[in-house]
């Protein structure tokens, strides 16, 4: 397995995504198979293995990403007044909550298979998760480099994993400098996911897995793009089936981009959108894409279209999936239902087009989310005490004149036996409840304010 420049041939031993002689897009070469053979046998997305690069089974280093379901969505399909078929490919279910994962099996088992002591990883958030986990099993340190904007419930599993995270830059860009520069003077394995042709082998995969679900090529796969990575790697993974005979046709592309760094969605418009916000939508904030020629290049022979969404936008559709299809998304995966329910507005998308759109990763990661502490009261109403009280009403009703530990014993040991005289004397005091002294024992019963009162509650 070598390294071999598109463009002028070159070939290299360590895996690197740019040719330094010629700037040209770097592919992983190898033998490639005449059939997309599937290998049940193997775990993740190495059931496809013969169709991988050729990492001898022992040095693979797999959670099981991949094999991630594609299923329709109605109830969006409706909120958005779209004729047509719309799946998702959930890429939530992967270990770690993202896509990235199929890059990091790939990465870092071939960092295991060099005997890679240490890697470093340029990340604003699900690249690092992955690669720090699987780096985790496959026992390498791993030094993350992360910008100030990165998410915080990213660093947290980075953290978890054990990896170090070292703080460089305001973007994503900038730490991927950081990162070369790392690999360079310390000889770390090379893991950042724009850095390393392997993340395109792996990110390929949900090319082979859509059309193996679907027998065809959908007419549109909708994509969140960021570094364009994944649509490249997308685009690669549909022409290798399309090499291999298994389709004929090609499909269009949806690209999403953040309305504050959109190059790729420019390119395609031909123009830049003049007022841009400040808010970035994490993950989506590329504004110079290392590989960012090529895809230009790539995508020409595609029909591709792209809609710019803003941080509210994504936010809001954050809800909207979630509340619609169940699916709790972080922003960057929600712009692109926002950016489908645009372009189906638009009339990009026509009625009755096939439509796979790309759900990279979980809300669960993503902690702005969680930022919204101070509205909680809007959101989560608290529970009383009333409840309790009803149940010690209806207890009385039933079972009156009883006294406290009865009416403990009769609730089913939910709380203690001081809470059920706190709520009794409360209950007193408020004349729903009237207690007689018989003996050494205190005995309860309902007032006829507190009968009318249980009676009223249990109406409603
Ligand atoms: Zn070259």
């Amino acid at each position: 397995m070598r390294f071999r420049c598109q463009n002028c041939n070159s070939i290299y031993d360590e895996p690197r995504m740019l040719c330094p002689k010629c700037g040209g897009l770097i592919l992983t070469y190898y033998p490639k198979p005449k059939a997309l053979n599937i290998c049940n046998e193997y775990e993740g997305v190495w059931k496809y293995r013969d169709n991988l690069p050729p990492i001898p089974i022992n040095y693979v280093i797999s959670l099981y990403e991949g094999n991630t379901p594609l299923f329709k969505i109605k109830n969006f399909t409706k909120k958005i007044k779209y004729r047509g078929k719309i799946y998702v490919k959930d890429e939530t279910r992967n270990p770690t909550g993202s896509f990235r994962d199929r890059v990091a099996t790939v990465i870092v088992s071939h960092a295991l298979y060099v005997d890679a002591k240490k890697l470093v990883c340029a990340t604003d958030g699900n690249t690092g998760a992955s690669i720090a986990a699987y780096a985790a099993k496959a026992g390498i340190e791993c030094s993350a480099i992360v910008p100030k904007n990165a998410d915080y419930g990213k660093i947290l599993q980075m953290l978890a994993y054990g990896a170090e995270i070292l703080e460089y830059g305001e973007i994503i860009d900038e730490a991927v400098l950081k990162a070369l520069e790392v690999a360079l003077t310390e000889k770390y394995y090379q893991a950042t996911a724009e850095l390393n042709p392997l993340s395109i082998e792996g990110l390929k995969t949900i090319a082979y897995e859509i059309y193996e679900v679907l027998g065809k090529v959908p007419d549109w796969l909708v994509i969140p793009t960021g570094s364009g990575l994944t649509l490249l790697s997308t685009i690669l993974g549909f022409k290798e089936l399309h090499s291999l005979s298994l389709v004929s046709k090609k499909p269009k592309f949806l690209i999403v981009q953040s309305l504050a760094c959109s190059p790729i969605v420019d390119f395609i418009e031909g123009s830049k959108v003049e007022r841009r916000p400040r808010k970035h939508i994490p993950g989506l904030d590329v504004c110079k894409p290392m590989i960012y020629t090529h895809i230009v290049n790539l995508i020409k022979e595609y029909e591709c279209r792209g809609v710019r969404i803003n941080y509210v936008e994504a936010l809001n559709y954050v809800d909207v999936v979630a509340k619609l299809e169940g699916l709790f998304l972080e922003p960057a995966a929600a712009a692109a239902f926002a950016g489908l329910a645009k372009a189906v507005k638009e009339a990009i998308i026509e009625p009755g087009d096939e439509v796979v759109v790309l759900a990279s990763a979980t809300g669960l990661k993503a902690s702005m989310l969680y930022a919204k502490e101070p509205s909680r009261k809007k959101y989560i109403p608290k529970l009383t005490g009333l409840n309790t009280k009803a149940l010690i009403l209806e207890i009385l009703k039933a079972k009156g004149p009883i006294h406290g530990y009865a009416i403990w014993k009769e609730l089913g040991l939910m709380l203690s036996v001081q809470a059920v005289y706190q709520h009794l004397e409360e209950l007193r005091r408020k004349g729903l409840v009237k207690v007689k002294v018989v003996g050494r024992k205190k005995l309860y019963s309902l007032t006829d304010k507190g009968l009318q009162f249980s009676e009223i509650l249990g109406k409603i």
